[in-house]
C-alpha cells in the first residue's frame, strides 16, 4: 500500500494521470521491484523466484540485460566486452559455485603488461622478471628480489594513501614508472588522494608469477557473460524488462519491495550532494589482422597517453577469427557512474547517504554503485547471496528450492 501511494504521488508530481493500460506485464502486483539487471539485481532476482516463489519485476535503463557485464558478438562476429574487459577470478566456492549453475567455464588466468620507457613491455604486477628486464640485473631468487626492493623503497610512518603503499614497498622510481601517470589518469586524482585500498589491489612479487590475479578460481564463462545471464534470468516468476528508467516503472508498477542497485545518491535526489563516481569513454576497434598484441591487456602507465590500457578479447575468450577486436579505455569525469571513487571525504558522504537508506523501509541497496564500494564481480555476486540470506531469514526461511 505504501509503494501504491508513493507511486500515485510520483504520478500527481509530475502531472500526468495514471496510465489507464499498465503494459500487460505490470497489470499483475509484484513482491519485489529490482532495479538495475546486473550481477547485483540479477543474483536477487533469480534468488528470490526460485528459492521463494517471489514474483518480481527486474528492470535496467539500458536496452539489455548483465550490466557492466554485457558481452555481445560485434559486426565482425567478435565476442567483446562492451564496458571493458572483465575477467572472473574468486577465491570464494560458494560464488564460483553459484554461478555454475548457469554456465560452463573456459579457464584463462589474465596477464598483463606495462608499457614503460616508450615501449618497453615488462610484466605487470611488478614481479623478478620486470626488475631483471629494467635493471639489467639477475636476481634469482624471492630473497634477492625482497632485498632489492627492500633497499629502493622508502620508510613511511603511517600508510595511508595509495601513494604510500607503492613507495613504502617499491620505491620512488618504480612508482612513479608504473603507478603515478596511470592512477592520475585514471582517477583524475594524484595517488597521495586516494585511499591506499586502490593501488593495494596490484601486488608487488618478488617471484616470477606473471598472472594478474592469483584465485583459486580463474574461468571465463564459456559461451559469455550475457549468455549466463540469460540462464539465470530465465525463471517462473520472474519478469524482465530493459529500456525501462526506474522513475517510470515505479510510477506504474505495483510492489511491496524494492532491490535497487544504481547510484545511491541519485535515489535520493542527490540531497546531500553528488557521490563522485569515476567515468570510462571505451573505443573499441576491430582490426583486419589475427592479433594485436602478446596479452590479454597491456597498461600504459606514463600519464602523455591519454588512454590507460588496451585489452583484445579474444585472449580472454579463446575465440579463433581471422580478426581481432580491441578496446581502449580513457577515463573521465562525465558519463555513465562506473567506479566509486575511494577516499575519506567520498567515504564520509557515502555514509550520510548510507543512514539514509538504512532508515528507508523496504528497500535493499545492493552492488558497487548502491553501497558504493569498488567491488569486483565477486565481491558484489557474495554481498547479494548475503543481502538474499538475510530477506530468506527474515521471512523465516520459507523455501521452496
Ligand atoms: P552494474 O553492473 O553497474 O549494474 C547496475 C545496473 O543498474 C546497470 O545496468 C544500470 O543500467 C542499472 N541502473 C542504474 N540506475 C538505474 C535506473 N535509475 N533505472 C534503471 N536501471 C538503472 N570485475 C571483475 O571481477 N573483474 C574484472 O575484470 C572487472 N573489470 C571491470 C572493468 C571495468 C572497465 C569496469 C567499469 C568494471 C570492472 N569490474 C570487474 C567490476 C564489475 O563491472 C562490477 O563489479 C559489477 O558489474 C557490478 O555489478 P552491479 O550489479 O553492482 O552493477
Ligand atoms: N594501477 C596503476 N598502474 C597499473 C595498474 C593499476 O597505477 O599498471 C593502479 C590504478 O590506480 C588503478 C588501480 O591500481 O586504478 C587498480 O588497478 P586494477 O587493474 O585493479 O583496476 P580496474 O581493473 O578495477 O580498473
Amino acid at each position: 500500500a505504501q509503494r501504491e501511494q508513493a507511486a500515485s504521488d510520483a504520478l500527481a508530481q509530475s502531472g500526468v494521470a495514471a496510465p489507464a493500460i499498465r503494459p500487460a506485464s505490470r497489470n499483475k502486483p509484484f513482491d519485489y521491484l529490482i532495479v538495475g539487471a546486473g550481477f547485483a539485481g540479477s543474483v536477487l532476482a533469480e534468488r528470490l523466484t526460485t528459492q521463494l516463489g517471489k514474483r518480481v519485476l527486474l528492470i535496467d535503463k539500458r536496452p539489455h540485460i548483465a550490466g557492466n557485464a554485457f558481452d555481445e558478438k560485434d559486426a565482425a562476429g567478435v565476442l567483446m566486452h562492451k564496458y571493458g574487459p572483465h575477467i572472473f577470478h574468486t577465491n570464494s566456492e560458494e560464488v564460483s559455485g553459484y554461478l555454475s549453475q548457469f554456465t560452463k567455464w573456459r579457464p584463462y588466468e589474465h596477464r598483463v603488461l606495462a608499457s614503460v620507457r616508450g615501449g618497453l613491455l615488462v610484466p605487470m604486477p611488478i614481479n623478478r622478471t620486470t626488475l631483471n628486464m629494467l635493471y639489467n640485473v639477475n636476481l634469482k631468487t624471492d630473497d634477492e628480489a625482497e632485498a632489492f626492493l627492500a633497499s629502493r623503497g622508502e620508510e613511511v610512518e603511517k600508510i595511508r594513501t595509495s601513494e604510500d603503499v607503492v613507495v613504502s614497498k617499491v620505491g620512488r622510481e618504480l612508482y612513479e614508472m608504473f603507478f603515478r601517470g596511470y592512477t592520475r589518469k585514471q582517477w583524475g586524482l594524484d595517488p597521495s588522494e586516494l585511499d591506499k585500498s586502490v593501488t593495494a589491489r596490484v601486488p608487488t612479487r618478488t617471484n616470477e608469477d606473471d598472472r594478474y590475479f592469483t584465485d583459486k578460481f580463474q574461468a571465463m564463462p564459456l559461451d559469455g557473460y550475457t549468455r549466463m545471464f540469460e540462464n539465470m534470468l530465465d525463471q517462473k516468476g520472474l519478469t524482465v524488462e530493459t529500456g525501462v528508467e526506474y522513475e517510470d516503472a515505479r510510477a506504474e508498477t505495483v510492489y511491496d519491495h524494492l532491490i535497487f542497485t544504481g547510484p545511491v545518491d541519485e535515489f535520493f535526489d542527490h540531497r546531500y550532494g553528488k557521490l563522485p563516481y569515476r567515468s570510462l569513454a571505451f573505443r573499441h576497434e576491430t582490426l583486419q589482422q589475427e592479433w594485436f598484441q602478446s596479452v590479454g591487456t597491456v597498461n600504459y602507465p606514463d600519464e602523455q597517453t591519454p588512454y590507460t590500457r588496451i585489452s583484445e578479447y579474444k585472449h580472454l575468450t579463446g575465440q579463433s577469427s581471422k580478426v581481432t577486436t580491441i578496446t581502449y579505455e580513457y577515463p573521465r569525469a562525465d558519463g555513465d557512474p562506473y567506479y566509486p571513487v575511494p577516499r575519506p571525504e567520498n567515504q564520509a558522504l557515502y555514509k550520510k547517504y548510507e543512514a539514509l537508506a538504512l532508515e528507508t523501509p523496504n528497500v535493499h541497496f545492493v552492488g558497487r554503485l548502491a553501497t558504493y564500494r569498488y567491488y569486483n564481480m565477486d565481491q558484489v555476486v557474495g554481498q547479494s547471496l548475503a543481502t538474499f540470506r538475510r530477506i530468506a531469514e527474515r521471512e523465516g526461511r520459507t523455501t521452496i528450492a
